[in-house]
């Protein structure tokens, strides 16, 4: 049985997305989140996951969905990040069935700052709501790491109260992710920081089951976003399985794995730490640095193989008036990154096991 027999094409949200998650985890596969800024990259990842006979989740960051309205609109009260995330939102639903797989959209990380971002999109959701019996979004994330506990549970559960009865998942992160990011310097925080502690993880669950069980949690088991030399802080996704083993037990239950994870600042981690985090009920992994690099790729390899087509609109080394319209039309070379992204993507899926599943 194919995920295409629980969950239908196209957009999921609500029971179909805790179907999904579920078929995720207890089959040991994740699904990539890639981050997408444009309807060329959202493009590149429908036909990568399509091609594989997959599902994928598109997500959009705060910058990156300021940048899909349009980097000259102002972004001043977060309007330019609320209406390009709402925008590609609707994109994703326009082509999402047409290519035959199960898609997640979601929101990545909203810092405190930025909760007027959140605001908005939560508006958007429960007007579609409205119209339609389910949100805009599957699912949105909400980075409350750097404040104190209580708060990060207490600013969440405003906010999954909203979200639950629309079918929205909630993703939370909680501890310190270790290297460099955005100046502050966190090579020196305490172990408990770096490496969530099984209480911490159970606090939350029993917190957010009150209210729904469509929430999951990034936890910090020595993670690091961003670029940043590796080696200071050591990865230990078996932490996962401690979590899960400490969640069930709290809740006396029977289920091994009651925790949907998520795994951030994965970027150059090792397959084994994948398979382990895998295993221990990680069912999304994001993907952003290495996804921008190879769309680069094939753009860069593109101008330079026809640097001497590229260089007037008429005349190249076959004719002084030979014309160079097909080589500068931007459906071939936006098309050349998109080759080099799709094939990324595909990587991405077959180190986190979703390869066939539909
Ligand atoms: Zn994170």
């Amino acid at each position: 049985m194919g995920l295409l027999d629980i969950v239908p094409a196209g957009v999921v949200t609500g029971d179909n997305l805790r179907k999904l998650f579920a078929y995720a985890k207890a089959n040991k596969f994740a699904i990539p989140a890639i981050n997408c800024t444009s309807t060329s990259t959202v493009n590149a990842a429908l036909e990568a996951a399509r091609d594989i006979g997959s599902p994928i989740i598109i997500q959009f960051s705060n910058g990156g969905a300021a940048y899909f309205a349009g980097k000259g609109l102002s972004n001043e009260g977060q309007k330019a990040s609320i209406l390009g995330a709402v925008a590609g939102a609707h994109y994703v639903r326009s082509v999402a069935a047409a290519y035959g797989i199960p898609v997640i959209t979601h929101s990545d990380h909203c810092a405190k700052k930025l909760l007027p971002w959140f605001d908005g999109m939560v508006e958007a959701d429960e007007a579609y709501f409205k119209a339609h019996g389910e949100p805009l979004f599957s699912s949105h994330m909400l980075d409350l790491s750097e404040d104190p506990k209580e708060e990060n549970i207490e600013i969440c559960l405003q906010y999954l109260k909203r979200l639950a009865p629309m079918g929205c998942l909630l993703e939370m992160e909680i501890g310190i992710t270790g290297g460099e990011e955005d100046g502050v310097n966190n090579e020196n925080v305490d172990n408990a920081s770096l490496y969530t502690q099984p209480e911490d993880i159970w606090d939350i669950y029993k917190a957010f089951s009150e209210i729904t069980d469509l929430f999951s949690i990034a936890a910090a088991f020595g993670n690091v976003h961003g670029v940043y030399a590796p080696g200071n802080v050591r990865l230990h996704p078996e932490l996962l399985g401690k979590h899960q083993a400490y969640v069930k037990e709290q809740l006396k239950s029977e289920d091994d794995k009651p925790v949907f994870f998520v795994f951030h600042g994965g970027s150059g981690s090792t397959q084994q730490d994948i398979n382990i985090a895998v295993s221990h009920g990680v069912v999304k992994m994001n993907v952003d640095t290495d996804t921008q690099w190879a769309y680069l790729v094939g753009f860069r390899d593109y101008f330079n193989a026809k640097k001497e087509y590229l260089a007037t609109q008429v005349g190249n080394p076959e004719g002084a008036s030979k014309p160079n319209k097909k080589y500068y039309d931007p459906r071939v070379f936006v098309r050349e990154g998109e080759k080099t992204m799709i094939k990324r993507i595909q990587e991405a899926c077959e180190h986190l096991g979703n390869v066939k599943r539909n």
